[in-house]
């Protein structure tokens, strides 16, 4: 996954509210419609007085509409889907996983797109189209592509691998079928729906746009983009990508575009330059170099492989998904490695320091990963040396940080030389900064804009920047939550009130479902503030205890020295159950630990501040 490596995109500076900027925003309901579906949300149509809970109702697809709506990664970085709806078809662009983050969703493997809208209308899917293969738009297939019946899936030929690679771990998945497709191709897919599709730059090979020629005009999505450029200037491959989209029958009219860098000013550095600047380095090199980066960075990595290869160096790649990416790249053919290239870490030692290169996961400090493991002399092969020189090619991404530091601070213990991103061109972006995105925009001309693939300041920030900069007209702007429904057609749009549904999917171990608030609470709970169990035996008559209760707890505090806390709770529990137990007979067990649950509380964090999850034990015998 490549699209969160960039640290700056958390400054999220506070925008103007949509009804101040005029935009079209999906949170209030404007119809540009004079057409018959007007009546169809008229005040109180949808109206329901004796419950106010219940779902809008999702309309039904005028005949002539398109409907487009992005399912998942408009209000986070991951978890991509969109969807274009005719009267008869459904076509599936993306299906992605975003990663949980330990502080929001403890305990969770992954969020994934809801796809309930689709598993309802699951005849009408023709097929999924999917921009590239990285896993924030290919991670969810192995938890999807059942349930909507095994479509064909349209990708580029490195798409493909990455898809069957990610889906081999699930035995149980059908064979997918796949129509393998390049830029300048123009399908026809399901009833008569013609789809060209076009090259973007991007961090790894094959990656695709597609605009899909409906009845109304083009609705083109470019997936995540940068631009091949000179000084701001793009190449002319880029010219011709987007230029040729529009012919003179068939208009531009919707374009979902990338807004991950919109915030960041002017032009994302050029790929090339980064690749040509650490092939230099490692020219000069006089012993050994380690490079750490993304191993969803495929195009640096095999043109950085190649570059070794000039100077005559052999390549070392070690962590899971660096081999695995670059054995994808050579299975499909994508890439083929000068011979002999490639030796193991093993092999290592037959060759000369300065003829070595390492390219190694782990540069966001991941704890098991190649760099994290040499460099606190974990690992079983590779020592580092005060020769060695390590290129630290990767921004850190949002909340990596702390382990960022710790990994610089281990590398800097070997008195090795260490190049980082910000103090050299070393990395750049997958994705284009504003004015990269507003030329896009521009060359593509579309007469309705949606900005998607990112958190909610972003697609506002880039909204902005095309009405300012580009002077797109505000009311042809829709910023979309995820399930916005979207009806529109050469005359203008309809954003309705009722959304597909949309409430967080996630992947826990093998369960695949709906976020349980409950669980996730307390899993942060108990990271934050501990467990604390209290075991008590009591005659059910009486309610009289058979013996001093037991009290176990863990992350709270320390049992041992705190003695004087644990009898103080000991006392308590006895008073607090002979008082809910007297005089009933028999004892009623959910009152006394409702009860008991309540006192403890209170006294707990009375004496120590904290409020650990209480689970009363009370055994009648
Ligand atoms: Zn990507």
């Amino acid at each position: 996954m490549n699209t969160n490596n960039n640290a700056e995109q958390q400054s999220a500076s506070p925008k103007k509210t949509s009804q101040q900027r005029g935009y079209k925003s999906n949170r209030k309901r404007r119809t540009n419609h004079q057409s018959m579906r007007v009546k169809n949300t008229k005040k109180g149509f949808n109206r329901k007085p004796h419950n106010q809970h219940k779902k809008q109702p999702i309309p039904e697809l005028a005949e002539n509409d398109i409907r487009v709506i992005p399912i998942g990664g408009v209000e986070q970085i991951g978890q991509n889907m969109n969807i274009i709806e005719t009267k008869d078809d459904i076509f599936v662009i993306d299906i992605g996983i975003q990663f949980s983050s330990e502080a929001e969703t403890p305990g969770v493997d992954y969020i994934i797109p809801n796809v309930k809208y689709l598993t309802e209308r699951k005849d009408k899917i023709r097929g999924v189209f999917v921009t590239h293969g990285h896993l924030d738009h290919i991670g969810a297939f192995p938890y999807i592509i059942d349930q909507l019946g095994y479509p064909k899936v349209y990708c580029g030929l490195l798409t493909k691998w990455m898809i069957d690679k990610r889906n081999a771990e699930f035995p149980h998945l059908e064979k997918l079928e796949y129509e393998v497709v390049k830029p300048g191709d123009r399908i026809t897919v399901g009833n008569n729906m013609k789809i060209q599709v076009f090259a973007v730059t991007h961090s790894i090979p094959d990656a695709i746009g597609f605009s899909f020629e409906t009845s109304q005009g083009n609705i083109i999505l470019a997936g995540d983009t940068k631009l091949e450029h000179i000084n701001g200037a793009p190449v002319q491959r880029e010219i011709d990508a987007y230029g040729k989209l529009e012919r003179e029958d068939q208009k531009n009219l919707l374009f979902l575009s990338d807004s991950t860098n919109a915030e960041q000013p002017g032009w994302s550095k050029n790929e090339e330059d980064i690749i040509e600047n650490i092939i230099e380095m490692i020219g000069e090199a006089k012993s050994r170099v380690f490079l750490g980066t993304f191993a969803s960075q495929i195009v640096r990595i095999t043109a950085i492989m190649e570059g070794a290869h000039k100077f005559g160096k052999k390549v070392i790649l070690e962590g899971r998904s660096m081999k695995t990416n670059v054995d994808i790249c050579i299975k499909s053919g994508r890439w083929i490695p000068p011979k002999g290239l490639i030796i193991s870490a093993d092999e290592a030692q037959n060759y000369a320091p300065d003829k070595l290169v390492y390219l190694l996961t782990g540069s966001q400090g991941e704890e098991f990963a190649a760099l994290m493991r040499i460099s606190t002399k974990k690992h079983p092969k590779i020592k580092f040396n005060e020769r060695d020189t390590v290129i630290l090619s990767s921004s850190v991404i949002p909340g990596n940080n702390i382990a960022v530091q710790k990994l610089k601070d281990n590398l800097s213990r070997h008195g090795l030389r260490m190049v980082r991103y910000q103090t050299s061109d070393i990395h750049a972006s997958g994705h284009g900064n504003q004015d990269e995105l507003l030329w896009i925009q521009k060359t593509i001309n579309p007469k309705f804009f949606m900005p998607v693939h990112g958190h909610h300041s972003m697609l506002r920030a880039h909204a902005q920047a095309v009405v300012e900069r580009n002077g797109h007209n505000p009311k042809n702007i829709i910023i979309p939550d995820n399930g916005t429904i979207l009806d529109i057609n050469k005359d203008g749009f309809t954003v309705h009130k009722a959304k597909a549904p949309n409430n967080v999917t996630v992947v826990e171990g093998f369960r695949v479902g709906d976020i349980q608030d409950v669980v996730v609470r307390d899993r942060k709970t108990l990271t934050k503030e501990g467990i604390f169990v209290v075991i008590a035996t009591i005659d059910p008559k009486t309610g009289k205890m058979r013996k001093s209760p037991d009290i176990i707890s863990r992350g709270f505090v320390y049992l041992r020295d705190s003695q004087e806390l644990i009898q103080g709770a000991r006392n308590l529990v006895k008073q607090s159950i002979i008082r809910n137990s007297k005089g009933k007979n028999p004892v009623d067990f959910e009152v006394v630990k409702k009860k008991l649950t309540d006192d403890l509380g209170r006294y707990l964090v009375q004496n120590t501040g904290k409020r650990p999850i209480i689970i009363p034990v009370v055994l009648g015998i």
